[in-house]
């Protein structure tokens, strides 16, 4: 049985620890979420040493005490009034705010409508927040892996010459959401033949044609977890050089997998696959980090990009996406999801079969 009350009250003691500081702002729309089950937009969340207030507009206020348990919801008109009028009355004189989710904009509104109240820009360790997940989160990443992988089974049968990208996003958007799916992790990825080089490529009217690459860069969200997964498809067969491109772009994908571990530093699986592909000439050719950690963000920490010392913990889900384009010609990019274990990791998306050919 999932209990919520517990659930929430270990991750604010989690916020407490990593924040540094005795009375926060919340306001980060997924933070909010995860600290409190509220998914409406435009909240704040005070946190003190053993209370929370969720403060909501009136098109939140019903939602809010639905979605929540044990919290205090007071709505207000302006939210910086709304925060101030809670300080006053809880006497609170320091306040830490999310630096990364407060705008300069915002900060001067706080700061105007908060003159008796020093504001303290919070821990980068915040950031970390939301990294480690549990079971209950876990299962909800599994279900949306489910969800889009299905969706790309059925959309095999489409990927074959006269086919627009745009057409291939549609279809796989249309049976992700009917799959289940509440959302869209982004933006779908449907890239043909030169646009695969293009590691964010908008789905467009080109048309596959025999011998292309097809690079599909997908997700589903399902109860606000996302999914994130890429799969390159040939048009026929592969030229002896996109082969061993392809191979290359596996056998980094892989080595960074198998590296992972709790322990181990995240530019360390960043710099295991730069390497494999450094030595075999394509270093160059690898112009992003090599993984994310995934959640009720696509994107969120860890980064497993160059550099990182951050230590991979059991708990985290990341994304191993090694990649290498070649302007006007093609790209690869293979990309999978794990979930970090003590001694190694579970891979979460389905095991991959390799360059498929159709
Ligand atoms: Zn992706
Ligand atoms: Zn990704």
């Amino acid at each position: 049985m999932h209990d919520d009350r517990v659930v929430y009250t270990k991750r604010c003691e989690r916020l407490r620890r990593l924040a540094e500081a005795d009375h926060l702002l919340i306001i980060n729309e997924t933070n909010i979420r995860y600290l409190t089950g509220f998914t409406g937009g435009d909240g704040a969340l005070l946190v003190g040493p053993d209370w929370m207030i969720l403060l909501v507009d009136g098109r939140y206020t019903t939602q809010a005490s639905l979605e929540t348990t044990g919290i205090e919801i007071v709505e207000f008109k302006v939210r910086a009034d709304g925060i101030a009028s809670v300080l006053q009355r809880k006497g609170i004189r320091f306040l830490g705010f999310e630096s990364l989710a407060v705008s300069y904009g915002e900060y001067l509104k706080l700061r105007d409508a908060l003159p008796h109240v020093s504001l303290q820009p919070l821990s980068s360790r915040l950031d970390f927040l939301r990294a480690l997940k549990d079971d209950q989160e876990v299962g909800e990443i599994k279900k949306a892996i489910k969800i889009a992988e299905k969706a790309l089974t059925d959309l095999r049968s489409f990927i074959k010459p006269g086919v627009t990208e745009a057409d291939l996003a549609v279809e796989l958007d249309y049976r992700m959401r009917r799959g289940g799916a509440g959302n869209l992790s982004f933006d779908t990825i449907a890239a043909s033949g030169p646009n695969t080089a293009l590691p964010h490529a908008i789905p467009g009217n080109r048309r596959v044609a025999e011998g292309d690459f097809v690079l599909i860069d997908y997700g589903a969200v399902y109860n606000g977890y996302h999914s994130d997964e890429t799969r390159m498809f040939c048009v026929g067969s592969p030229s002896p050089r996109q082969r061993e491109a392809y191979n290359a772009v596996l056998e980094a994908h892989d080595r960074a997998i198998a590296a992972i571990r709790e322990g181990v530093a995240c530019g360390e699986i960043d710099r295991i696959a730069r390497s494999f592909l450094e030595h075999n000439g394509l270093g160059k050719y690898f112009t992003h980090g090599t993984g994310h950690g995934v959640g009720l963000d696509v994107h969120e920490a860890p980064r497993l990009s160059t550099g990182r010392e951050d230590l991979l913990e059991a708990g985290m889900v990341v994304t191993v996406e090694p990649g290498v384009y070649f302007p006007g010609e093609w790209g690869i990019r293979i990309e999978d999801m794990a979930l970090v274990a003590k001694d190694g990791c579970e891979v979460l998306t389905t095991p991959f079969e390799g360059l498929v050919e159709l």
